[in-house]
């Protein structure tokens, strides 16, 4: 039998491999998708917020043509959202305003997954990246030769591990259920021991929301699980479904992103925002670059050392401002609910406003 081959290999069919496989396969590289799941996307494991363009757009100025990436149709914009509103311990709001919109995450993926797709992408479901040898990557379906590999496997991924790439360092944990009821067009984040050094959240949706608790190991005590029920209890909502939990980075972006012939990309390179866990946009602007800088290697001997300065130019200083704020957050705010409150009172609106968008909190 003749060994599978392709020119760039991705692992993964989330937004980060998705936007590789798209770009790549449109600069005319044979690409291959691997995924591990037998439905993309399923089952959600995602607060399904998605920031509206225009904040994408201020958060990371340098990403150009975003429209291109983000021209996500109506029918996944499940709720417009209008505001984040920052609730401390002590039960005192801050609603700040911030345009967004809720989505579906299983059919947000699966729409990605289509755009690569139709650009000539081949997605190999249920099949598993094992590992690497001999330069041939091992696979549930059989070995594939490849001239690069794409590692978009997430937080603990497999790829960064063979590439001999960093890995993600104290990810947090964070569960996800729907629940059922109508909500204000806000995110509710909640700060305190429910979700020690990090938050609780309502995310609404169409008669639904989306909730969740991710925490700080370093401050927590109990089981996501034990978080989550507490969580549930005190806000009264009523489940519509089990939960689902993964990791989170929480340690800003990876230092060290290429190899030869290899790249990672998404969650796997830590391209996720420390003040808040939202990694979405950041995996698909990472994974234009990665799908474009590979295509280029493949056709003229691009070097891939290209995917890194480019993601660095257009991420790096907000992502490392809000690990910054984390860092400072975890010393002075979190461990004890009167602190967290008596920080969040004495940075006040406009600082968490600049918080929340990975800003500089000084002057
Ligand atoms: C509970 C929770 C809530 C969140 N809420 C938000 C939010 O509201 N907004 C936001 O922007 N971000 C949110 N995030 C972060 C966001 O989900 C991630 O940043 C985003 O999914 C990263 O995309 P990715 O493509 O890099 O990785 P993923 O979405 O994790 O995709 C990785 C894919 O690789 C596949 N895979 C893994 N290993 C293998 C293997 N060995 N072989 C084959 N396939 C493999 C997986 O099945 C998966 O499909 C949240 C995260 C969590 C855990």
């Amino acid at each position: 039998m003749t060994m599978r081959e392709t020119d760039i290999l991705v692992v993964g069919a989330g937004p980060a491999g998705s936007a590789t496989a798209r770009f790549a396969a449109a600069a005319g590289a044979n690409v291959t998708v691997l995924e591990r799941r037998s439905v993309v996307g399923d089952p959600v494991r995602c607060g399904e917020f998605m920031p509206s363009d225009e904040e994408i757009a201020s958060m990371f100025p340098g990403a150009d043509n975003l429209e291109e990436l983000f021209d996500i149709p109506a029918h996944l914009r499940v709720r417009e959202l209008e505001a984040i509103r920052l609730i401390t311990p002590g039960k005192k709001v801050y609603d700040l305003p911030f345009l967004g919109y809720s989505t579906d995450r299983d059919r947000f993926d699966q729409h990605l997954v289509s755009l690569a797709e139709k650009e000539g992408a081949e997605v190999l479901m249920r099949t598993t990246f094992l590992g690497l040898r001999n330069g041939v990557a091992e696979t549930s379906a059989g070995p594939i030769r490849y001239k690069i590999i794409v590692g978009a496997d997430g937080p603990g991924s497999r790829t960064a591990q063979f590439l001999d790439l960093p890995a993600n360092q104290q990810p947090y944990p964070a569960v996800t259920a729907q629940a059922d009821g109508d909500f204000e067009p806000v995110v509710s984040m909640f700060f305190g021991g429910l979700a020690p050094g990090a938050y609780s959240w309502i995310i609404p949706k169409d008669g639904r929301a989306n909730v969740g608790v991710g925490f700080s190991p370093r401050f927590a005590h109990d089981s996501p699980r034990v978080y989550f029920d507490r969580f549930v209890e005190r806000e009264g909502l009523e489940l519509l479904s089990g939960i689902k939990g993964k990791y989170v980075p929480s340690q800003g972006p990876l230092e060290r992103t290429y190899t030869d012939n290899g790249l990672i990309v998404g969650d796997a390179a830590g391209h996720v925002m420390s003040v808040n866990g939202g990694g979405v946009p950041l995996a698909m602007i990472a994974g234009r670059v990665a799908g474009k800088v590979a295509a280029g290697n493949v056709a003229n001997g691009q070097n891939l050392a290209a995917y890194e300065q480019e993601w660095r130019r257009l991420m790096w200083k907000p992502l490392r401002t809000a690990l910054g704020t984390k860092k400072m957050a975890d010393f002075f705010a979190f461990g004890s609910d009167l602190r967290t409150g008596f920080c969040m009172r004495m940075l006040g609106k406009r600082r968490m406003a600049k918080m929340i968008r990975c800003r500089s909190l000084f002057p």
